[in-house]
């Protein structure tokens, strides 16, 4: 059996026990869910009342103040079980803009029951159909009036937006002519969707399970109260969260790779062809021993993007990388498990399609691999700019 969990890491008690628990919840589960583009709800209750969702809320408001790496190792290990942690994995970071940004009220208001799992903060409305990655170009505009805003405008791929509470909202509050610099003028609304009128969500059926939306606002009220900082300064909010989301969502990659892994080494073991098991040839072994070396070499970067975010020093370079060498790693994980298992690599009954699916979006979301790229050539290397 091989065996993909460093016995020296801090972390392993949390990950057998997240293993436990994502034992409940085999292959047949997910396969079923898929087939519905069905939401797993019994999945996130478990997660939600085990604990494991409120890791990085600090004890004052009643999380288990877990450090970054903690998170990351529930994530990879629910990814490495099989499981998908993209239903619920926001309801984990989401809350880090009130925390970090958020007045005294609003964290005591809020975080203890988004600990407790009554609130759930898994929507975050960034992404528009017309700016895409282009943030600075988004156009939602929130605008006061009185004691409210008042917002109108159009999300995109705002995931979980039907399974969450509340959403972080991301909206220009001083047109883009007004403002002296591009980043200026954008403001975080933590918007309660229980209570929006004039708020229309609408699924968007994607080539993996991922309870993904669109969201049209239309005159949505929105009390100034829940305005989050300052208005204007929203954006640099949002970037300070990233970090955190690219490290957590590199370590799902990690599991899945795992996954990817394990599964493929099995199955060489296993099937035997022309008198002897297929994994006997260095053709078939190769290619998972590549894919083993990608991830490790991966995986050390997540943990060092880790380390750096924990120590409180700058990771941007390090998270970017993190992100970028998981996707990679699990993707190229994903590619080979298939080739190995041939023709059943395409079978449902395998979970190897379904998991390839699934991973392939860590190419795109939340940062997409060119902008990552970008980034570094831009602000580590210092080439000119391209955008
Ligand atoms: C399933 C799913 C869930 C998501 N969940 C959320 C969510 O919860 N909240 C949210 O706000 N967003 C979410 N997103 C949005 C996600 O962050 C964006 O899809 C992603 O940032 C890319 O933006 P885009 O799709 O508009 O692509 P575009 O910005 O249109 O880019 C298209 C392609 O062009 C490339 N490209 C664009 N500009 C450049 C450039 N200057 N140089 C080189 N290449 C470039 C990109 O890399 C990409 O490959 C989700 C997306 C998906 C698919």
């Amino acid at each position: 059996m091989l065996t993909l969990t460093d016995e020296r890491d801090s972390t392993a008690d949390i990950r057998a026990a997240v293993r436990a628990l994502c034992a409940n919840y085999p292959s047949e589960y997910w396969r079923e869910l898929d087939r519905e583009r069905a939401y797993p709800t019994e999945f996130v209750t478990a997660l939600t009342e085990s604990g494991f969702l409120a890791a990085l809320i600090p004890e004052e408001f009643g999380g288990s103040g877990l450090a970054l790496s903690a998170a990351a190792a529930i994530l990879e290990e629910i990814h490495a079980s099989g499981c998908n942690g993209a239903a619920c994995h926001a309801q984990m970071y989401t809350m880090g803009t009130i925390l970090r940004h958020g007045s005294a009220e609003q964290k005591a208001r809020y975080l203890p029951a988004i600990a407790r799992g009554e609130l759930r903060l898994q929507a975050f409305g960034v992404t528009e159909p017309t700016s895409g990655t282009d943030t600075l170009s988004l156009r939602t505009m929130a605008v006061r009036t009185g004691d409210h805003y008042v917002v109108n405008g159009q999300k995109i791929w705002t995931s979980r937006a039907e399974h969450s509470d509340l959403m972080v909202l991301l909206a220009r509050t001083t047109p883009r002519e007004q403002v002296r610099r591009r980043t200026e003028g954008l403001s975080v609304f933590l918007l309660d969707m229980r209570k929006a009128e004039g708020l229309t969500i609408r699924p968007i059926r994607t080539m993996m399970n991922h309870a993904t939306t669109e969201v049209f606002f239309d005159d949505v009220r929105v009390p100034a109260e829940n305005l989050i900082g300052e208005e204007g300064r929203g954006f640099s909010y949002i970037l300070s969260g990233m970090n955190a989301e690219r490290i957590l969502i590199a370590a799902e990659c990690i599991g899945d790779a795992k996954w990817f892994i394990e599964k493929a080494s099995d199955y060489a073991r296993e099937r035997v062809l022309f008198g002897r098991p297929i994994g006997q040839n260095q053709g078939v072994q190769f290619p998972i021993a590549q894919a083993y070396a990608q991830m490790r070499a991966a995986e050390l970067m997540v943990h060092e993007a880790a380390a750096l975010y924990e120590a409180g020093r700058d990771c941007g370079a390090e998270a970017n990388m993190a992100k970028l060498l998981a996707a990679d790693a699990s993707w190229a994980a994903a590619d080979m498990c298939v080739q190995t298992h041939g023709g059943f690599g395409f079978a449902e009954d395998f979970d190897v399609e379904r998991k390839f699916r699934e991973t392939r979006l860590y190419q795109v979301a939340p940062i997409s691999t060119n902008l990552i790229l970008s980034y570094l050539a831009e602000r580590v290397l210092d080439l000119p700019r391209s955008y």
